[in-house]
């Protein structure tokens, strides 16, 4: 691998380790990521490079860690990013963008793209099995790319996730562990077994390339706007990878003269019943404490996130904010959206669009800015979080009659059942 043009260097002191299932420093324990050589990728990229390529994540190939010969088996992301004026009248932008990341291929949530990087070292790294600590949406990522990738696959999860995602991590073939606690003791278990076996846990050896994965969101919001970076992005933050990586991904593009440089605020979104980061930005505070998750949105129930140092970072350089949402705004905001702009978003899209309404109330983010909302998970996966919101209204037959009596009834606020009833007495006259 000492032809690559990318490998792993610590955050902190800089060491550099090549290209190795490894997530930390030996030195001092700190997190490794993946570092390019950015002068040589300056005269290869270009926007008529990515243009010319299909729409998915592997038009910015070089830009992402992927070993020598590398051949994608499927096309991972280029998710819509739509105008949404109808939530923006509701919520105060005028311009407001919603990237859709609830239609990310092939499970429905941006953890497809984080996947698809993370399984691509693991094949080079010569690893059969993978596997995961995930709070639902990696889960089913995973079994899924595992299923495809010909890979064994062991998925680590807390139990008391949503059916659907449950459901949606067997159906693949996956080995499921369900434990008994919350994600943090789910995620040290799995690093424990990491020392043991020789897995590749896309999160924890593989971490470094997994979280490359996230950058091409960022990438994709830019070519998107015509290759121009926005004013404000709202991001769900569970461990703070994504908000860390679309940062780097806008920081990459103004490296390598692909955007003009300017400066983009990052706001991060939680819920309350779960905001270690929030909380810590809200306070002025470096250090995160560590929170015993209770929220439903359970896609962002880190207590102890991986990334909160830099998510924080990141935030609080840019001049942007920290916000957190109830679970009641949180299921509000899921039908806001749906009802404004046709999009079925998961607890965690409800997390943003909720955080993203208060940060506009608090003059945070302003009216005429441009303004990206990152949607990050499918509402067919949480369901459960809407079940005593709609009542199902007993069957009418298929009649004209009825149908018109049931309108009347409707119009007289009247129960369907009444309309029925009122319509059999109808017609008895008749
Ligand atoms: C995992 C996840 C996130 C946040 O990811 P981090 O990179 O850990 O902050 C956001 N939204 C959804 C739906 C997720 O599954
Ligand atoms: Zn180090």
């Amino acid at each position: 691998m000492e032809t690559s043009t990318y490998q792993l260097r610590c955050r902190e002191c800089g060491k550099t380790w090549g290209n190795q299932p490894r997530s930390y420093c030996e030195d001092c324990f700190s997190p490794l990521e993946v570092t390019y050589d950015y002068d040589s990728l300056r005269s290869s990229v270009s926007h008529e490079l990515f243009a010319s390529r299909a729409p998915n994540i592997w038009r910015y190939r070089e830009l992402l860690p992927l070993p020598a010969g590398y051949q994608p088996s499927l096309p991972v992301g280029y998710t819509p990013l739509v105008c949404a004026p109808r939530l923006g009248d509701q919520i105060g932008s005028r311009r407001l963008f919603v990237k859709n990341d609830a239609v990310c291929l092939p499970t429905l949530s941006f953890k497809d793209r984080v996947v698809t990087v993370a399984l691509a070292n693991a094949r080079s790294f010569g690893f059969h099995t993978v596997a995961c600590s995930s709070t639902g949406n990696l889960a089913n990522a995973v079994a899924a790319q595992a299923a495809r990738e010909g890979f064994k696959a062991w998925i680590f999860i807390p139990s008391d996730l949503e059916p659907a995602k449950i459901l949606g991590t067997q159906v693949f073939g996956a080995e499921l562990v369900r434990i008994n606690g919350s994600y943090d003791h789910v995620n040290r278990l799995c690093s424990q077994i990491a020392e043991e076996r020789e897995w590749g846990f896309v999160n924890v050896n593989l971490r470094p390339y997994y979280a490359e994965g996230s950058k091409t969101v960022g990438y994709e919001i830019a070519e998107q706007l015509g290759w121009k970076l926005p004013d404000n992005v709202v991001v769900p933050m569970a461990g703070g990878s994504l908000i860390t990586k679309i940062k780097k991904a806008f920081d990459e593009l103004i490296l390598l003269g692909l955007v003009d440089p300017k400066p983009v605020k990052f706001f991060g979104a939680q819920a309350t019943g779960c905001s270690p980061i929030s909380t810590a930005i809200k306070q002025y505070c470096d250090e995160i404490e560590p929170q015993r998750p209770k929220t439903i949105a359970r896609s962002l129930a880190i207590g102890n996130p991986a990334d909160g140092h830099y998510a924080l970072q990141a935030i609080g350089k840019s001049g942007g904010w920290a916000e957190d949402v109830s679970d009641h705004e949180v299921v509000e905001s899921i039908q806001l959206l749906a009802e404004n702009e046709g999009i079925f978003t998961e607890t965690a899209g409800g997390v943003t669009v909720g955080t993203a309404r208060k940060l506009i109330h608090q003059d945070r983010i302003l009216p005429d800015e441009t303004t990206v909302l990152c949607i990050t998970g499918n509402g067919l996966k949480t369901t459960d979080v809407l079940a005593d919101r709609y009542q199902v209204e007993a069957p009418i037959s298929p009649k004209l009659a009825e149908f018109e009596a049931y309108l009347a009834a409707k119009a007289a606020n009247l129960p369907a059942a009444f309309a029925a009833a009122a319509d059999s007495s109808n017609a008895a006259v008749a």
